[in-house]
């Protein structure tokens, strides 16, 4: 048993080697890579994922798992092993299960369609022309529901889909949350259009010189704790954050000089992601549970920095003087208070990458419950770019009249990504519930961010959070560090707050 289990671990580590060397070839694709090399780069980079597919489902990992004791009714094997064992046997099963139960050649046409989805997808939010998609779509959906079959499930075919990214999270669980959040969230947005406070934005959008915004993103890691000896910050078309080892955790962003907020909260966000990738503890290191609970931790950890830190008024009153140094010219006159509001006006808008921290949950909302309905097959994919325009008039006040602002706006369908978007909004509601269970457990914190200290933040995320990967589930963990399993209470409870002082009501 114990060969077991050492067995495993060497497989593991090896899967990990490729899959840091994988993200070493598409890390340099989107940063430094000349066009030229796109086609081998491509091919050298899915030979790695078929080495990496072909580790995962050994045909040994069967015995294996059976001498642990793993089982679909208990993946986390004998109860015997360590709390940490017992864990890193779930996860390597789970992982297992899902790899072995799509037949190859599933997976084959799953890539090619995608690949082939992709493409067309550009071409098609060019011509803001959805029949051009339609069928690439129909045949991913087509795809995704053979998948749903395969790797099985008792209530719904999203609930294997959403598996992916929200390990262990059941569709249900996402509705009940999503529904105690979204009519609030309307009536928040419909004060927050009523009320007569108008936001001057205009500080946002003065001239910020590239290589001066990148002097201040540096401050700014520096202050959160990034370290630079073990990562670094680039430049890409879409900011991104990827582990290439685990003392290599590389950052990047992108520049607009005439809209300040788009490097600065892109930088903070992705560090928000990186200082996690950082913190796994040293008994979880370099393996299976070196990895985030999920894609909704993960992103409660960009959204907490991003949003309850950076686009704070405390964080401002720590951090304005610095800035203002920074640009001397550009800033002069300008008070933290005017600067905060400027970088939290709401407004509903077409497109979910541009939101702010209000409606972008409704973008979100609208996107879970029209997927789910596509992989249902309560919705047809012709009827998608009037279901869409229905949902976004009901949730947003607003439709859009071209398909490039509405249904073709992002690449997540075209790649197969059923199940992504909902953990967008369950990263802002873990983050604003780890951010309440901070302040009460360590009640000078936010006196530490208005002095412009962030170490206390970072610390306490580093041992409440970040220490412990993946060893448990999302869930589970969010009742360790909170008390309580995931509640949309304290996201509405923040944004009531910091809306209503804003906007004044
Ligand atoms: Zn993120």
């Amino acid at each position: 048993v114990e060969q077991a289990l050492e067995q495993l671990k060497g497989i593991d580590k090896e899967i990990l080697l490729l899959a840091h060397t994988a993200a070493l070839l598409s890390w340099d694709q989107e940063t430094y890579m000349p066009v030229g090399a796109l086609e081998e780069r491509s091919e050298q980079i899915s030979l790695l994922q078929g080495l990496i597919h072909r580790r995962i489902t050994d045909p040994r990992c069967a015995d294996m798992f059976s001498a642990l004791e793993a089982n679909p009714d208990n993946p986390a094997g004998a109860a015997r092993f360590s709390e940490i064992e017992r864990a890193f046997v779930r996860e390597a099963f789970r992982r297992y299960s899902r790899g072995t139960r799509i037949p190859e050649s599933l997976v084959v046409e799953m890539a090619r369609t995608a690949s082939m989805a992709q493409g067309v997808w550009v071409q098609a939010r060019k011509a803001s022309d959805f029949s051009m998609f339609k069928p690439h779509l129909e045949k991913i959906i087509g795809l995704l529901k053979q998948i749903a079959e395969c790797l099985g499930y008792t209530d719904s075919p999203y609930d294997p889909l959403l598996d992916e990214y929200e390990p262990w999270m059941t569709t249900r669980e996402v509705e009940d949350v999503f529904c105690r959040l979204k009519q609030p969230l309307v009536e928040l947005v419909q004060k927050i259009v009523d009320s007569d406070r108008k936001i001057d934005e205009s500080v946002i959008t003065a001239r910020f010189p590239e290589q001066t915004q990148l002097r201040f993103n540096l401050l700014v890691l520096k202050a959160m704790g990034f370290e630079f000896d073990r990562g670094r910050l680039d430049v890409s078309a879409h900011p991104f954050t990827t582990t290439l080892g685990v003392n290599d955790i590389r950052l990047t962003t992108r520049y607009n000089e005439k809209f300040f907020p788009t490097s600065l909260f892109g930088t903070i966000h992705e560090c928000g992601h990186g200082l996690y990738e950082l913190g796994f503890g040293p008994r979880i290191k370099g393996g299976l549970l070196g990895n985030a609970a999920s894609l909704g931790i993960h992103e409660s950890q960009s959204r907490l920095w991003e949003n309850m830190v950076g686009r704070s008024l405390r964080f401002w009153k720590g951090f304005f003087p610095l800035l203002s140094e920074t640009f001397p010219g550009v800033l002069k006159g300008v008070t933290p208070q005017t600067f905060y509001e400027a970088i939290n006006a709401v407004k509903p808008s077409l497109i979910r990458v541009e939101a702010d921290e209000v409606t972008y949950n409704l973008h979100i909302i609208l996107r879970f419950e029209l997927e789910k309905r596509l992989i249902a097959g309560e919705l047809a994919a012709a009827d998608l770019p009037a279901a869409w325009k229905e949902e976004s008039k009901k949730l947003l006040g607003i439709e859009p009249a071209a398909d490039a602002d509405g249904v073709l706006q992002d690449v997540h369908w075209s790649m197969g990504a059923f199940g992504y978007f909902p953990t967008y909004t369950l990263g802002n509601l873990y983050a604003a519930q780890f951010y309440a269970a901070m302040r009460r457990q360590q009640p000078g914190v936010e006196a530490e961010i208005e002095k412009g200290n962030l170490k206390p933040v970072r610390s306490w995320l580093a041992d409440n959070i970040h220490v412990h990967g993946a060893v448990y589930p999302a869930g589970e963990l969010c009742r360790r560090v909170t008390g309580e399993k995931l509640n949309p209470g304290f996201f509405l409870e923040y944004l009531e707050k910091k809306f209503g002082e804003i906007y004044g009501f």
